[in-house]
Parts: structure tokens; sequence; C-alpha cells
């Protein structure tokens, strides 16, 4: 299937030339056509799956279409709200990309910056605002925002709304919206909650669903090292000094333990930067920029903060720390393998984090291979409680060097199937 197939208008066409896009993704080739038809959506997919480019290009295509002769030129007619800054800095990059011959003008707001530029900009006119909760609520309450013309409504990544708080924000910013327009609620899973705000808001949608543990899962390739706590750091040296990591996005379970990787990292001569809610956002903005233009090899991260994060081609993630939920492992190493591309996760884990790798091996049922080979190990023999997690395949046998040796990236289609 191409982009051809899709009754695309023609200037968008040419901007997804432009961005290197020779077929849509599954999500775009099943939201796209009722999108474009005024449906109401619901998608279950997380991101790496091009969920965005599935519901900016609709967007961009009708309001484009009413663009013509519209009189209300300087009202906000399309928003997208989004749960972390970094989320709407790359949704709105996107429909900078998609919707670059338009002549469609969209906006950023998002907290922990001065709102001047926000303003000014809203002044100007936006047509599409992309935003996160808090600073909307904020600028709407000042009378810089009204957002009575509003005709298209995305609520993206509902489910990490929750797990931050966000949704009585995201209920009250609904109540400001007309009652006739379009919705596209996007989750990666369907907690109750979210399910019933789905009810209230969306109006007979199309439902569709990437599978997104199995497939992102599946095109990754994963391997775990035990090691003692006190030797993590070094074991990250030493794997780092292998060149074959072009990019790597270590995960921190915490702020300070964030700060700390970095450090040392520094400290052995590797460049590293740290992105976490203590770090004001100009200087995580900095530190993803420098990082996508590979100006430095290793960013550190904390779960919070890398939310949203699109790096593409991102060689690897070192999960420095095992998460204790299984779900957050996932959501980590889908930073890597994105768009089909492969992709490769390493994760330490010490004495403490071998039940955790236990409930990860159980949601994305695969025994992760285990790399023996390497200079801090953890004495694992013996003990009844390891024989559950060391169920050696032949991959656990390889050593590291056969990982990182293997060719990238590889094109993989994620699978697909529409909810009942
Ligand atoms: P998303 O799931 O929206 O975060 O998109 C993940 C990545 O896939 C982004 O880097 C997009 O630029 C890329 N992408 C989206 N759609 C396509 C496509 N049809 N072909 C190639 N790459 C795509």
């Amino acid at each position: 299937m191409s982009f051809d197939k899709l009754n695309l208008i023609l200037p968008i066409r040419e901007a997804l030339n432009i961005e290197g896009y020779t077929t849509p993704t599954e999500i775009q080739v099943q939201a796209i056509p009722p999108l474009l038809d005024g449906k109401d959506l619901l998608g279950c997919a997380q991101t790496g799956t091009g969920k965005t480019a599935a519901f900016a290009i609709p967007i961009l295509q009708n309001l484009s279409k009413e663009q013509r002769g519209a009189k209300n030129q300087k009202t906000i007619k399309a928003l997208i709200l989004t749960p972390t800054r970094e989320l709407a800095v790359q949704v709105g990059e996107s429909f900078t990309a998609y919707g670059r011959n338009l002549g469609l003008k969209n906006g950023v707001i998002f907290g922990g910056v001065s709102q001047k530029p926000q303003t000014d900009a809203l002044k100007e006119g936006i047509d599409i605002l992309i935003a996160t909760p808090g600073r909307l609520l904020d600028l709407m309450n000042q009378k810089y925002i009204s957002l009575q013309h509003v005709k298209f409504f995305v609520l993206d990544e509902a489910d990490r709304m929750l797990d931050m708080g966000l949704v009585a924000d995201v209920k009250r910013i609904i109540s400001h919206l007309p009652k006739i327009r379009q919705t596209m609620l996007f989750s990666a899973t369907m907690p109750q909650e979210i399910s019933k705000l789905m009810d209230s808001i969306l109006t007979d949608p199309v439902k569709v669903a990437v599978t997104p543990i199995s497939s992102t899962v599946d095109i990754i390739e994963q391997a775990v090292y035990f090691v003692g706590k006190k030797q993590k750091k070094y074991l990250l040296i030493h794997l780092l000094k292998d060149k074959a990591i072009t990019s790597a996005l270590v995960f921190s379970r915490t702020k300070h333990g964030a700060d700390k990787i970095v450090k040392d990292l520094t400290k052995a001569g590797i460049r590293a930067q740290a992105i976490h809610g203590n770090k004001s956002q100009g200087a995580r903005q900095l530190a993803l920029n420098k990082f996508k233009a590979k100006k430095i090899r290793v960013l550190v991260a904390t779960d919070i903060a890398a939310r949203g994060i699109d790096v593409e081609e991102l060689s690897h993630v070192i999960n420095f720390d095992l998460p204790d939920s299984p779900e957050t492992y996932v959501h980590r190493i889908g930073r890597t393998g994105r768009a089909g591309l492969g992709g490769v996760a390493l994760s330490f884990c010490d004495d403490d984090e071998k039940k955790y790798l236990k409930v990860i091996q159980k949601l994305i049922s695969k025994t992760i291979p285990i790399i023996e080979d390497h200079p801090y190990p953890l004495n694992l023999t013996g003990s009844e409680e390891n024989k559950d997690i060391i169920k050696k395949t032949p991959a656990a046998k390889r050593s590291q060097a056969s990982y990182f040796k293997k060719d990238r990236p590889k094109k993989v289609t994620g699978r697909l199937h529409v909810l009942p």
C-alpha cells in the first residue's frame, strides 16, 4: 500500500516525500481514511507506530480544505493535548513537516518556560495548537486562548495523562470545547478510567489497534547482564567502549542516579548528559537536541523525562536499573526499534532486581537472553531462585560481540488488528 491510495492532496504527498515516507504504517492505513471522512477514532497505539502522522495528516488535509474562503483566520481550529513537553514539541515538528506546503500555522505551548513567546505566537494567530494541559489551562484562564472554534481534538497518550495525574485537567479542558467536533483519542493501554473518558467524549468511534507490545518487543534485540549494583557503572563504561553503540539512551530509576551516571561517564571521557524533572525545560531540550544531532552519544533519562522522546535511529537502550513495572520496560525499549527499525535493548540486573526481570519476562512472554561474557558477572549458580530466570537459550550463550555486530537497521512491519 502506498500513500497514493489514501486520497491525500498533493501538497501533503509532496511533504511526505520530503520526509522520506514511502509506505504508510499500519495505523496510518487504518486511521487516515475514516479520519478524512470526519469520524471519531479510538487508537490503541504507542509512539513508534506512526500514530502522530495518522492523526496529523487528516487534520491538515481537512483544515486546508476549510481554509479556502474561511473567515475565522486567527482562531484555533485543532487542539492536540499531550502529557509531556517533549511529546508536544515532537508533535509540533510533525505538523510543521507534513503541513509544510499548506500555509497553516501550528503552535506548541507547555509549562516550565516563559509564557511570553507562546502568548506572542497566540496573538499572531495559530490554526493548530499542541499543548500540555497545565499551561493550556493557565493561558485559558488568562484569556489568551479560546477553544470555541476547535473542530478537531486529539487526546494523545491518554493513559500517560492518567499516570501523571492530569485527567482532571484534561476533563476541564474538554468542557470548554464545542460539542460538535471530531475527536481522536490515542492510548497504548485502556485502563478503566480512560475507557470511561472515552465513552464520554467519542461518538461512534472507529477503533484501531496496533499491537504494540509484541510488535515492539519482537523486533528489538534484548539481552540482560547480571551485575552487582556497585559494578554497574564499570559495566556501562566497558560496554560503551564498543563503537557499535552509536547512540544510547540510558535509563535510571532516579534523578540523582541519572546525574551520578553522567558524572561517572564524563570522568571516563564519554560525552553524556542527563534529562530529568529537576532540569529546566531549556536544558532538557538542549540535551535532547544535542543527542539527536549526535553531538553527545549518551543521554541518561528518568522514565518521566523520556516519555515521548523520539530519536530516529537510536541504536541502544540501556536499562541501568530495571523498572519495577514491566510495562515501563516495554515503553523504555520501544524508544529504539522506531517505526519498524530494529534496535538493541540491554538491561543490567542486580540481585534485588531479579524479581522485576521475572515479571518483565512474563509480560513479554519471552526469556531475555543472558550475556555472561563480561568482566563484572554476578555469581548466579546454585540458587533455586535463579533457576527460574536462567533458562539458557542458544542466544544466551552468544557473546555480547555478536549483539553489537548485528546489521541495522532492518525493516519490520508491525502487526495490526482492529478492535471488535
Ligand atoms: P510516532 O509513532 O508518531 O511517534 O512515529 C514514530 C516515528 O516513525 C517517527 O520518527 C516518524 O517520523 C516515523 N514515521 C511515521 N510514519 C512513517 C512512515 N509512513 N514511514 C516512515 N517513517 C514514519
